[in-house]
C-alpha cells in the first residue's frame, strides 16, 4: 500500500511530491494531462516567482517536473474516475488501475469558467479560445477580444499586444481587478482598447469569428466589435466533483481546507487553486504541497 497518492501535477502537486520524495514517503503521482504543470503551462510570463524573474509559464513548470523526478517521485499519465476516502485505506480508481493508500492529497485545481454566451460553444476552436499563450499565434496582426478583468485576462492581453493588431479588453466594471504591475503595463500598450463595463452578449460569424456584441452593463446599449479571436478569461471553477460528495465543499465548491491542507476526512489533503484560500498564485499552490505533505506525515506517524 502507497503512503500517499497525490491527484494533480500543477505547482502544488509537484511540490508536494517534491516533498514527499525528500520525506521518504512511498507516493505516486496520477496525472490526467500529458503535461505536467496545471494552469501554469499557460502562462506566457511568470513574473511573481521568487529568484525566476519573468520565466514562460511551461519551463517554471517543466523545472518543477524535473526537480520530482530527480528526486524519485513516480508518475501515472491516468485518469481518475472513483474515489473512496473515508477510513484507514484510502482507494482511488482511475480507468485503468485501483491503487491504495493511507493519504490522499487531492492537487486537481480549477478550469476555465464559461462566458455562457451564445456562440461560444459554436465557435469554440474557429476562434473562442480560453489560452492565450497556446492559440495566440493564429491571430497575428489581427484583432482580437478579451474578456475579464483578472490576472489572466490582463496577462493574456498584454501577451496578445504583442502579436495581434489591436487588442480589445472587455471588462464588466469600469475597474480591473489585476495586480497595479500588470494594469500598468497594459495601459502602455498603444493597440489595447479597454470596453469599460461591458459583457460580451453574443459571439457570431460565418465559419469562423468575425464580431462580438458588447452589452453595456451600465444603460444595456449595444455595440458590434469586429474582431477574428475572443479569448475567455473569466475566472476559474474548481475541479472538486469526483471528490464532492465525500469531502466538505463551500457553496462555490473548493473544498474546505486550511494552511494544512486538512479536509473533514482523516487522511485527507486538500491543496493549491481546488481548496479554500485568497490568494490562487504559483507560490500559495508550491506552498500548499509542503504543507500538505508536512500534514500527512503526521497522519501516518500517528496511524503507524
Ligand atoms: P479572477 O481573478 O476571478 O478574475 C475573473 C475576472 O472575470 C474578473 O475581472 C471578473 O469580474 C470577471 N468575470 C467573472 N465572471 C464573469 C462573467 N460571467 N462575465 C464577465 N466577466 C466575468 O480569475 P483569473 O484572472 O482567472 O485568476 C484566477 C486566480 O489566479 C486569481 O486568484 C488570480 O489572482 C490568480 N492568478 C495570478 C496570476 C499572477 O499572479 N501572475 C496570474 C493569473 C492568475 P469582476 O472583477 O467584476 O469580478
Amino acid at each position: 500500500m502507497l503512503d500517499i497518492v497525490i491527484i494533480g501535477s500543477g505547482p502544488a502537486g509537484l511540490t508536494a511530491a517534491i516533498y514527499a520524495t525528500r520525506a521518504k514517503l512511498d507516493l505516486l503521482v496520477i496525472e490526467e494531462n500529458f503535461v505536467s504543470g496545471g494552469q501554469v503551462i499557460n502562462t506566457y510570463e511568470v513574473d511573481n516567482y521568487p529568484g525566476l524573474p519573468g520565466i514562460n509559464g511551461f519551463d517554471l513548470a517543466m523545472k518543477m517536473r524535473e526537480h520530482a523526478e530527480k528526486l524519485g517521485a513516480v508518475f501515472v499519465n491516468e485518469k481518475v474516475t472513483e474515489v473512496s476516502l473515508y477510513g484507514a485505506v484510502k482507494t482511488v480508481k482511475t480507468e485503468d488501475n485501483t491503487y491504495e493508500a493511507k493519504t490522499v492529497l487531492i492537487a486537481t485545481g480549477a478550469s476555465h469558467r464559461k462566458l455562457g454566451c451564445p456562440g461560444e460553444e459554436e465557435f469554440a476552436g474557429k476562434g473562442v479560445s480560453y489560452c492565450a499563450t497556446c492559440d495566440g499565434a493564429f491571430y497575428r496582426d489581427k484583432a482580437v477580444a478579451v474578456m475579464g478583468g483578472g490576472n489572466t485576462a490582463i496577462e493574456d492581453a498584454i501577451f496578445l499586444s504583442r502579436l495581434c493588431s489591436r487588442v480589445y479588453v472587455i471588462h464588466r466594471r469600469d475597474e480591473l481587478r489585476a495586480d497595479r504591475a500588470l494594469q500598468e503595463k497594459l495601459f502602455a500598450a498603444e493597440n489595447v482598447e479597454m470596453v469599460w463595463s461591458g459583457v460580451i452578449s453574443s459571439i457570431e460569424g460565418d465559419e469562423k469569428v468575425g464580431i462580438v456584441r458588447v452589452r453595456s452593463t451600465k444603460d444595456g446599449s449595444e455595440r458590434t466589435i469586429e474582431v477574428s479571436g475572443v479569448f475567455v478569461a473569466v475566472g476559474i471553477v474548481p475541479l472538486s466533483g469526483l471528490f464532492a460528495s465525500q469531502v466538505e465543499t463551500d457553496e462555490a465548491g473548493y473544498i474546505v481546507a486550511g494552511e494544512d491542507g486538512e479536509t473533514n476526512i482523516p487522511g485527507v489533503f486538500a491543496v493549491g487553486d481546488v481548496r479554500t484560500k485568497n490568494l490562487r498564485q504559483i507560490i500559495t499552490a508550491a506552498s500548499d504541497g509542503a504543507n500538505a505533505v508536512t500534514s500527512a506525515e503526521k497522519y501516518l506517524n500517528t496511524c503507524s
